[in-house]
C-alpha cells in the first residue's frame, strides 16, 4: 500500500476522474476527504465504498469557488484525520462555446472554477505543508490546455493556467519538501464528454493515435505514480495521458 496513514483531500469526487482517484488512494490505504459540490446521496455511496476497501473517508459539501470555505475544509479535514500530506485539485467544468457566443459569465465561471478552484484550496493547504516541510499536490489540467481546442477558450485558458501555477509553485516549495505535479488528460470518458455529439466524438477519434478515449482509471494511474516515492525527484510536470493526441497532426 503505497500511501498508508497518510490523508488526502481530493476535490469533485463524487463522479468521473475524481472518483476513481478516490478509490486509487482507498486502495492504496490513505485516509480520503473528498468533496461534492450538490450530490449528498452519491457522495454517500461512495464514502461507503471506499470504506468498504478498508479506507477512513468523510465527504465534505464545499464549492471551490468559495476562499472561506476551502479554509475551513483544510481546518476540518486536519482535526478529523489528525494531519494532511495531500492535495489533488480535480473539480472543474465546461462550458463550450465559441468566443463571439461567450458571455462574460460563461468565461468567469469556468476560470473561476477551475483556475480559481485551483488557488483556493491550494492557497489554504499550503501554510501547513510549509510548516510541516512536506506535502503533495497534483492538479488537474487538461490537453486542451496545452494544444487548445475549439470553442475552449475559457477552459483551455484556466487548464493552461493550472500549468503555469503548478510550475510556479513547484519551485517555490521545493526548498520545503512539497512536489506540485500536473495530469493533463485528453478525452476521458466521464459525464464531462458523454454529451459530446456523435459526430464529433468521431472526428475526434481519427485524431487520437492510440484509437480509444481515456477512461478514469488512466488518469489515476498517473496521479498514484506522481504521489508515489516512484516520482520523488519530479516536480513541477505536466504528464499527458491523451492517447497520443497532441502528438498528432
Ligand atoms: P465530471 O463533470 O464528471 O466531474 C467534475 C467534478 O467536479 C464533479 O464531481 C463536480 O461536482 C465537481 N465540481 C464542478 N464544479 C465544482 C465546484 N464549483 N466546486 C466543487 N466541485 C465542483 O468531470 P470529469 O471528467 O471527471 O473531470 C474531472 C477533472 O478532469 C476536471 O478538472 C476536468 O476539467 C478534467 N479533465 C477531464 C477530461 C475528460 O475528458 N473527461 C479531460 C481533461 C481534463
Amino acid at each position: 500500500m503505497l500511501f498508508k496513514d497518510k490523508s488526502a483531500i481530493v476535490t469533485g469526487g463524487t463522479r468521473g476522474i475524481g472518483r476513481e482517484i478516490v478509490m486509487m488512494l482507498a486502495e492504496e490505504g490513505a485516509n480520503i476527504a473528498f468533496t461534492y459540490l450538490k450530490s449528498a446521496s452519491d457522495a454517500q455511496i461512495l464514502v461507503k465504498e471506499a470504506q468498504s476497501r478498508g479506507a477512513k473517508c468523510l465527504s465534505y459539501q464545499v464549492d471551490v469557488r468559495d476562499f472561506d470555505k476551502s479554509k475551513e475544509l483544510i481546518e476540518k479535514v486536519k482535526l478529523d484525520f489528525g494531519g494532511l500530506d495531500i492535495l489533488v485539485n480535480n473539480a472543474g467544468i465546461t462550458k463550450d462555446k465559441a468566443l463571439m457566443m461567450m458571455s462574460r459569465d460563461e468565461w468567469l465561471e469556468v476560470v473561476d472554477t477551475n483556475l480559481g478552484g485551483v488557488f483556493n484550496l491550494t492557497r489554504n493547504v499550503i501554510v501547513t505543508f510549509l510548516k510541516q516541510k512536506s506535502g503533495l499536490i497534483v492538479n488537474v489540467s487538461s490537453v486542451s490546455g496545452i494544444i487548445g481546442l475549439s470553442r475552449q477558450t475559457n477552459y483551455a485558458s484556466s487548464k493552461a493556467g493550472i500549468i503555469g501555477f503548478t510550475r510556479s509553485l513547484a519551485r517555490e516549495v521545493a526548498p520545503y519538501n512539497i512536489r506540485v505535479n500536473a495530469v493533463a488528460p485528453g478525452f476521458i470518458e466521464t459525464d464531462m464528454v458523454s454529451g459530446l455529439k456523435e459526430e464529433y466524438k468521431n472526428e475526434l477519434m481519427k485524431r487520437i493515435p492510440l484509437a480509444r478515449f481515456g477512461n478514469a482509471k488512466d488518469v489515476a494511474n498517473s496521479v498514484r505514480f506522481l504521489l508515489s516515492d516512484a516520482a520523488g525527484y519530479i516536480t513541477g510536470q505536466t504528464i499527458i495521458m491523451d492517447g497520443g493526441m497532441s502528438l498528432a497532426l
